[in-house]
């Protein structure tokens, strides 16, 4: 065997190949850690599944309205009981992470009631579902208000700020646990039940809702064990395991979800309808997964800071620094680096690897964004992918790896065009 002679045939040269190896000696007890994250969720998922009695039945495709589905419903109680929730709304129904949100928010929020973010603007997407972007349908125009708080120059709350924005209409708080499209630091699980317990210290019937995407079994506990009355997610990044075709989840108190699935499909049939059209297998398998899946992601993403910093690149989290998303973030200074690094990810897909990135418009979002995936599902995230506003610093996000080794080869073909651009010599 020569793994040298593959990753030559794959379009590595041996210098960014033995670079990458130099790196990679001194992560070792680093991703042992993530090993054993990763075997203690595998542990409560497979607990979860065990309880509620999974069985064949569960995986039968049901049609129409979908009335009494055994398969949907026991995928919810699963949820529930992995996130240590009183419910969860997990459906094909939901298009998208942001779908999600959208049904959270505008479900639990009536004209008159204020949102607020407590940790600055959120994901790109939602400023046109609050109405940040003056958008149609937005909460803005149901008559939601929305007011944010800043994150303090160092990354963290602002809490005599956040008291002085809680107002008697203040109904629920946003908070977003993953940096999304910005460069400040990820939220550990900790520090988010921190602002709950503050928020709900101050008034403890606002109701907080986690943004939760990425964040997914990162960490031993969730937002919803600190706290958090609603986390919301996609089923095309962490908790799909790269399987689910298609899906969001909505986790939370009864009252909170009650309203989501009201929302969702109508007032008076909630969870009630809502076919699960076949993809059972891959929902419940997705999320067997998805713990080894996010370890594989989470082991690319220190690579890809250790290589990245090492190079002179910012890189958000540092090189050392712990994880709590699956997302890097890499300030590589130009729309050049920005292009070479996503054309490497593209080149080492195993869908689309002929392709070219470039910088386009994209629905939801104010500036050109470049993305590179080639992925199994449409714009999942939780296969390798690169993406980033054109836009300073010229950072791109990368994020995903269904397989460590993928991962790897990825991170690898982005130096290696870097390389061959002129951009970085090794
Ligand atoms: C991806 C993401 C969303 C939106 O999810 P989509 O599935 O792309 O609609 C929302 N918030 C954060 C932090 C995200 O990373």
């Amino acid at each position: 065997m020569n793994i040298h002679n593959m990753y030559n045939q794959l379009g590595v040269s041996d210098k960014v190949y033995a670079f990458g190896e130099e790196i990679l000696a001194s992560l070792r007890e680093r991703f042992d850690a993530i090993d054993q994250v990763a075997e203690y969720n595998q542990g409560k998922v497979i607990a979860a599944l065990q309880k509620n009695r999974v069985n064949v039945g569960c995986f039968a495709g049901t049609t129409g309205y979908g009335y009494n589905d055994v398969g949907r419903d026991t995928l919810e109680r699963v949820y529930a009981d992995t996130f240590h929730t009183e419910a969860a709304l997990v459906r094909p129904q939901i298009t998208c992470g942001t779908h999600a949100l959208a049904v959270a928010l505008s479900a639990n929020l009536l004209p008159g009631d204020e949102l607020l973010s407590p940790v600055g603007r959120p994901y790109d997407t939602l400023e046109e579902v609050i109405g940040i972007r003056k958008s149609t349908c937005s909460l803005a125009e149901y008559g939601v208000t929305y007011d944010e708080v800043n994150l303090l120059d160092d990354g963290t709350f602002d809490y005599e700020g956040i008291r002085a924005k809680i107002k008697p209409q203040t109904k629920m708080c946003t908070i977003q646990r993953s940096k999304g499209y910005a460069t400040r630091p990820t939220f550990s699980v900790k520090q988010i039940g921190e602002l709950i317990a503050f928020i709900k210290s101050i008034r403890s019937d606002i109701i907080c809702m986690v943004d939760n995407c990425y964040g997914e079994f990162v960490e031993v506990i969730e937002p919803s064990d600190m706290g958090a009355d609603m986390i919301v997610g996609s089923l095309i990044k962490n908790p799909g395991g790269g399987l689910a075709p298609i899906g969001g989840y909505i986790c939370g108190t009864q009252a909170c979800v009650d309203r989501c699935a009201y929302r969702l499909s109508a007032p008076g049939l909630g969870q009630e309808v809502g076919a699960n059209l076949g993809l059972m297998t891959s929902l419940y398998q997705g999320f067997f997964l998805s713990p080894t899946v996010v370890s594989g992601a989470l082991k690319g993403a220190i690579f890809a800071a250790n290589i990245y910093e090492r190079l002179g690149f910012r890189c958000v989290p540092n090189s050392t620094e712990s994880r709590h998303d699956i997302i890097q973030a890499v300030e590589l200074g130009s729309e050049k680096a920005m292009r070479a690094f996503c054309e490497g990810i593209q080149a080492a897909a195993p869908v689309d690897s002929y392709v070219t990135p470039v910088p386009g418009e994209m629905p939801g979002y104010d500036n050109k964004v470049i993305m590179a995936a080639g992925a199994f599902i449409q714009g999942s995230s939780i296969e390798l992918s690169a993406d980033g506003p054109i836009r300073p610093p010229y950072a791109v996000y990368f994020q995903g790896g269904l397989t460590w080794y993928h991962a790897k080869l990825g991170i690898l073909m982005s130096l290696q065009k870097m390389v061959d651009a002129g951009i970085v010599a090794l």
